[in-house]
């Protein structure tokens, strides 16, 4: 028979994983090291991902169906969420990650997963299995599961990987607060998703406020070496919303790293990388979850297929086919990111940009539906048009100037 599967950590991606080897008939182990954690978040899902991982709608705090986007000199780019054809499920699902992840960690205990709460301190893959070593919560004396695989799914600081030796990943850092706000004022927020531009308030990332069933998440994100900057960033931002925000009260502060750049490997001899911990993030968006949950299920559908084999290379099946549907993605949005927030100016580009019909559509069609289009010539150029004209408006006064 086979040994467990330990997963190590119960968030989105720990539990869709171990969900998807219940459902494979594996016997799971789910280590948590807090049950009470609430993970600092956004929370913006899109619709694909209740599809997709049968989420009920319930968790849904809010739906939204536009966007703003504010470049530094609040000029606004208005967005209607669709795609390129409309459909009823046009949405961005915002979430509360308090509810969505004791729900998706419930769904893989009573398909069969075990649950226990404890940190992993320690591994040691050997020819039969894994041994992996916790400390129970609220007990000194450590524990050891002798396991099949391993999946690492304890995020950014991923201890998996800190065990295995495996670089630490360069990551941004993103601070939230959570805002109570009086209803007059809660009613400008309540159908829109907005971001912002500006080096004042994330000097290459951009910052958002996105309403919640009774509040709103106002936060920011800044990348490598700007963790000690963060509160002014958010203090910055919440001083440009102003009134907007006035007489709201700040129910929760939270920060927390998010990697920016993908691991070379996340599979190994025994052992598997998901979400977070394998830097599954997506350039510019910063969106984390879906790719969590996304990763938890491709990693635990290929070992279900590989198993008895747990070798590097029949475990890296997970990461081929991983880098072959998405690697283009990952790496525009990369590039994106670096061209449209490198400077004052390229969010200025950034958001005119995202005034041109064509780049919303798509931009939402693949957000939403993930679901790549091909984009038809006379929209290819009518957006590299749109682009240049905005790149000349920006530059062409300074070069001219100086
Ligand atoms: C402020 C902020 C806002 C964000 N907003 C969004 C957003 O709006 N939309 C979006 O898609 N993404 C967003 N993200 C990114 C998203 O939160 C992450 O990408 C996502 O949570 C990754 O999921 P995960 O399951 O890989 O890891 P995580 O959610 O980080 O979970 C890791 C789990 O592992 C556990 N763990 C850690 N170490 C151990 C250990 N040693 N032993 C046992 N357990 C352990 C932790 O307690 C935790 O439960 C945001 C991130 C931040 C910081």
């Amino acid at each position: 028979m086979v040994k467990p599967i330990v997963v190590v950590g119960a968030s989105v991606g720990g539990s869709t994983a171990a969900n998807t080897l219940t459902q494979a008939g594996l016997p799971v182990i789910l280590l948590e090291r807090d049950l009470s954690w609430v993970k600092p978040c956004g929370g913006a899902l899109p619709p694909v991902a209740f599809e997709e991982f049968d989420i009920p709608e319930s968790l849904i705090a809010r739906k939204v169906h536009k966007a703003t986007i504010h470049s530094p000199s609040e000029r606004v780019a208005e967005i209607d969420v669709a795609g390129k054809k409309r459909r009823s499920n046009d949405y961005v699902a915002m979430t509360c990650r308090e509810q969505l992840d004791p729900y998706l960690r419930s769904r893989a205990v009573a398909n069969g997963a075990e649950l226990i709460e404890g940190k992993l301190t320690g591994l040691s893959v050997e020819a039969d299995g894994v041994k992996v070593t916790y400390a129970p919560k609220n007990s000194r004396a450590s524990r050891v599961i002798d396991a099949e695989v391993v999946i690492g799914a304890d995020g950014a600081y991923s201890t998996t990987a800190k065990l295995l030796n495996l670089p630490r990943l360069p990551q941004c850092v993103a601070i939230q607060e959570r805002i109570v706000l009086p209803p007059d004022k809660m009613a400008r927020w309540e159908d829109t998703a907005s971001l912002y531009l500006g080096e004042d308030i994330s000097p290459d990332l951009y910052a958002w406020v996105f309403p919640k069933a009774d509040h709103v998440a106002i936060g920011c994100g800044a990348g490598p070496g700007k963790t000690k900057a963060m509160r002014q960033l958010l203090a910055n931002l919440k001083a440009r919303l102003g009134d907007q925000i006035a007489g709201g009260k700040t129910i929760m502060e939270e920060a927390h790293a998010l990697p920016i750049h993908p691991r070379k490997h996340m599979a190994f001899d025994r052992v598997m990388l998901i979400g977070d911990a394998a830097g599954l993030v997506a350039g510019t968006s910063g969106e984390g979850i879906y790719w969590a949950m996304k990763s938890g299920h491709n990693a635990a559908k290929t070992l279900a297929e590989v198993l008895p084999q747990t070798s590097a290379a029949a475990l890296r099946q997970y990461e081929r086919r991983w880098w072959k549907e998405y690697g283009t993605m990952y790496r525009f949005l990369r590039w994106l990111q670096r061209w449209g927030y490198g400077s004052r100016r390229q969010m200025e580009v950034f958001t005119d940009m995202c005034r041109n019909r064509d780049v919303q559509q798509l931009t939402f069609e693949s957000y939403m539906h993930k679901r790549m289009t091909t984009v038809p010539w006379a929209a290819q150029m009518r957006m590299t048009g749109d682009i240049i004209a905005a790149q000349v408006r920006h530059y062409l006064p300074v070069r001219a100037a100086s």
